[in-house]
């Protein structure tokens, strides 16, 4: 039996628990698994959320991916720049080809403000270890004024995140005495604040109960940062002090480039087998993808166990007829020290319970128990 070489693109939850799994399911003799990433860290993003109201810095949610692997996978740390899916092989910046049999795309989202015309004066956002920590310095300084909060367009990963922003704010100006001088405005790009409409239903009457207004069918056009107002498609404009907006997701550039994207560079990929549409050796986990589900850390975990399976059973001449149903699990700050659970997959909307400290705990619980139970696969 030759060994087949598998080769993971990306060391984000997505590619650090399909390689892992792997490495569990499959011997040396079967198989050589090869990570690559650009940086060589493993960044757990959601502890982002976390950094403008002066939670633990950025340098406490990473951790070098070598140390998150298992010692049979060897990790190539740099830049892929495109894919030969006929010739099967990933080329490096240096000009080096990683021959695969597999190859799973773990690529993520990449953020494209420059999309939104005034947005690198005009906005703040907290999906980058950087634009959190300005943030937090921007609201240091706040004392009082407008503040509007959205979504440039859709898809964005994590897409409780910005409403978890926004109740986490309006508790904090709390605190701190400056609700009663500020405003609160939420942008939503769709008719309601929310695209699952369960959870658009449990969340508006929080912000009604809590003074947080709100924008429907606000798709961002421009913003103007000198006279501070930002401008919808749909002909609206609104005045800001300070602007916190979720700036244009897009897939990454080596998809587009390799032409293996569709137009946003998000790769085509069958909801359940999650093989590219076209090739199917290629597999597509995580944010890179176009699933019609949440761009999540959480569909990523579940999404891997089916790619090591099928991958996994294959090689070993068993194969896997597991299939990935559109499961996620996540939580959502609600402020006061409280959170709610979303649990859903591609049949079963989510039935959000009513907040609580017990589910505001169990996520500080997980922002703390990530690295030795998800990237390692023990859950
Ligand atoms: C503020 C915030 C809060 C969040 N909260 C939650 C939450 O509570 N729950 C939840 O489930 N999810 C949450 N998420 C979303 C979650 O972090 C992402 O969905 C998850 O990280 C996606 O994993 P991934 O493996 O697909 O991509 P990523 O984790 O983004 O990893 C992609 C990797 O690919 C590498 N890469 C990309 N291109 C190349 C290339 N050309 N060559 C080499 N390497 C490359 C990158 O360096 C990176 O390491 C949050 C995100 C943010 C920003």
């Amino acid at each position: 039996m030759t060994v087949k070489q598998i080769v993971v693109l990306g060391g984000g939850v997505g590619g650090t628990l399909v390689a892992n799994l792997l490495a569990g399911q499959l011997t040396r003799k079967q198989a050589q698994i090869t990570l690559i990433d650009r940086i060589g860290k493993h960044v757990y993003q959601p502890g982002w959320l976390y950094v403008p109201f002066g939670g633990p810095p950025p340098e406490r949610w990473e951790r070098s991916e070598r140390s998150l692997l298992r010692r049979s996978v060897d990790l190539i740390i740099g830049d892929a720049v495109r894919i030969d899916p006929h010739e099967r092989y990933v080329e490096m910046a240096d000009g080096t080809q990683i021959p695969f049999d597999y190859l799973v795309i773990a690529t993520g989202a990449r953020l494209e403000p420059s999309a939104v015309p005034g947005y690198g004066e005009g906005a703040y956002h907290f999906y980058s270890a950087e634009a959190a920590l300005r943030l937090h310095a921007a609201l240091r300084e706040f004392s009082g004024g407008r503040i509007v909060i959205g979504v440039a367009d859709i898809p964005y990963k994590c897409p409780p995140a910005p409403l978890e922003f926004t109740f986490l704010l309006e508790d904090e100006l709390r605190k701190r005495g400056l609700r009663e001088k500020t405003e609160i405005t939420y942008l939503s790009p769709i008719g309601r604040v929310f695209t699952i409409e369960s959870v658009s239903q449990f969340v508006t009457p929080l912000m009604e109960e809590r003074g947080i207004q709100y924008e429907l069918f606000f798709n961002t056009e421009q913003i103007d940062p000198v006279n501070r107002t930002i401008s919808s498609l749909e002909g609206t404009t609104i005045p800001y002090d300070l602007l916190v907006l979720v700036p244009p997701h897009r897939g990454a550039t080596i998809i587009s480039e390799s032409g293996l994207g569709d137009a946003q560079g998000w790769l085509p990929t069958d909801r359940e087998t999650l093989q590219h549409k076209q090739f199917p050796y290629i597999y597509g986990v995580g944010d890179a993808t176009d699933l019609p589900v949440s761009k999540s850390g959480a569909a990523a975990h579940f999404e891997a166990k089916v790619i090591a399976h099928r991958i996994a059973g294959e090689i070993k001449g068993k194969p896997s007829e597991e299939r990935y149903q559109g499961q996620v699990m996540c939580f959502l700050e609600t402020g006061y020290g409280q959170a709610t659970q979303l649990v859903f997959d591609y049949t079963h909307p989510p039935h959000p319970p009513k907040p609580s400290a017990y589910y505001h705990y169990e996520k500080a619980l997980l922002n703390r128990a990530y690295w030795h139970l998800i990237p390692t696969g023990i859950v």
